[in-house]
């Protein structure tokens, strides 16, 4: 019995699909399999509404979403410059686009869009998208092809309620979930949520990003459209509350803890909140790999999580498209991947880990540090662009 598919991808998210399209001009057959069945759908304002997650990407993922022509498609609103700062202290960081010699730092989009465009375009390139197919489990089973003898896996998923089952030489997981087979992930719950909305303000936002370090969490300003995307980490209680809070008491609420750089807070969306933990893969079973948010799920203070899934993305396909297939089932490839992407993958989650409980702690010497660490950085130009280049094209960068 050979494969049923070369290289099946469970999750056809925003990385899963990135790496179908990446892997759509090689011989490879690929199939994925995605639990949500909403491709169909464009992103209209009231599913916007719904998800108003916004996706800062870094010049770097710009540059590798044009390579997949899906650049083009997105409606990105530019960042020129980083404002952060930290409440009831001293000490800011600005950095710009010409720091870091690129065009933009950086581009906010809508990941609902950002989802959408990247399914469609692997759906258009590879045949096989299968939407609204939810795998259930993993299981490693003996196949011979060509006569001899090796291990394949298969996947038994539901689609529309009726089960079903598919046999592929690799797996990715791409999908943040749980599946049966796979080990769990190592998981920290950060006792926050982030709490997303749009708001309008009286002052124009002139493509400034802030993040802004408050005692509750940090909260993040980001130019989108001719407004602000909001991302605001806070203690659980204080995120419901204000979930539900009538539009004016939000805004002050907001204006409190932002202060005045954008001037009045006039007016704010229908709002969504997502629970915060840090989770990564340990170790992957023979014939599978982990990216994306399956592989590590960061806090989104930095705004990593899309822009180190892309790069995973990337880099497992130039590797898989030097393979021929019958040697997929072959671990030295996976070993080799694991070993490439392991410096940018530990120092972003290192980096995003340490900078959440570094803002995160009243303690009076640690905040001082803070803001003469901030002085430092905002004043040390070379240290900047070091910082700004780490953030715009990774670890390597
Ligand atoms: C509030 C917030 C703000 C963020 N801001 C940023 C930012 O500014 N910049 C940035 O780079 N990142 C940001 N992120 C992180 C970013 O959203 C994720 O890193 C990104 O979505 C990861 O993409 P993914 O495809 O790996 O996973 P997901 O986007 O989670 O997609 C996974 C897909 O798998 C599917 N799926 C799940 N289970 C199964 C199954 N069993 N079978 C089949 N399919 C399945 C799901 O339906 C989904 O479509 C933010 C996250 C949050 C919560």
């Amino acid at each position: 019995m050979a494969a049923d598919t070369d290289i099946a991808i469970i999750g056809g998210g925003p990385v899963g699909a990135a790496l179908a399209l990446a892997l759509s001009t090689s011989d490879l057959r690929i199939t994925v399999l995605e639990a949500r069945a909403e491709r169909n759908e464009c992103a209209t304002p009231a599913e916007r509404a719904r998800d108003p997650r916004p996706i800062a990407l870094s010049h770097g993922s710009r540059l590798l979403l044009e390579r997949l022509n899906t650049w083009a498609g997105l409606h990105a609103t530019p960042i020129n410059n980083v404002h952060v700062s930290q409440r009831g202290g001293f000490g800011r960081v600005a950095m710009s686009a010409a720091d870091a010699d690129v065009p933009a730092l950086g581009y906010v989009i809508d990941y609902k869009e950002l989802f959408l465009t990247l399914a469609a375009a692997a759906n258009a390139m590879s045949s096989d998208y299968r939407e609204g197919a939810r795998a259930t489990s993993l299981t490693r089973i003996g196949a011979s092809e060509g006569g001899s003898e090796c291990d394949v896996q298969r996947i038994d998923y539901t689609r529309d309620g009726v089960s079903a089952s598919l046999t592929a030489r690799l797996v990715v997981v791409a999908d943040g979930g749980d599946i049966e087979g796979l080990a769990p992930p190592k998981t920290k719950a950060y006792a926050q949520h982030a709490l997303t909305a749009r708001v309008s303000t009286s002052l124009p936002h002139n493509h400034v990003a802030y993040e802004r370090f408050t005692q509750d969490g940090p909260l993040a300003l980001l130019p989108f459209e001719n407004e602000m995307a909001l991302v605001w980490t806070l203690p659980p209680a204080r995120a419901e509350k204000l979930l539900d809070a009538d539009p004016a008491t939000f805004c002050v609420a907001l204006r409190e803890a932002f202060g005045s750089r954008l001037g009045e807070f006039n007016s704010v969306t229908q709002r969504a909140c997502y629970p915060l933990n840090l989770r990564y893969a340990v170790n992957s079973a023979p014939g599978v790999i982990t990216i994306g948010n399956a592989a590590q799920t960061l806090h989104p203070v930095a705004g990593q999580g899309f822009n180190l899934g892309l790069r995973d993305a990337w880099e497992l396909a130039q590797i898989l498209r030097g393979i021929a297939p019958q040697a997929l089932t072959n671990h030295e490839a996976l070993s080799h991947f694991r070993a490439a992407r392991r410096m940018d993958r530990s120092a972003t989650l290192a980096a995003t880990h340490g900078l959440v409980h570094l803002f995160s702690n009243d303690f009076l010497p640690l905040h001082a540090a803070r803001s003469v660490g901030m002085t430092l950085l905002g004043s040390i130009e070379p240290l900047r662009n070091f910082v700004a280049r780490r953030m715009i094209f990774g670890a390597r960068g």
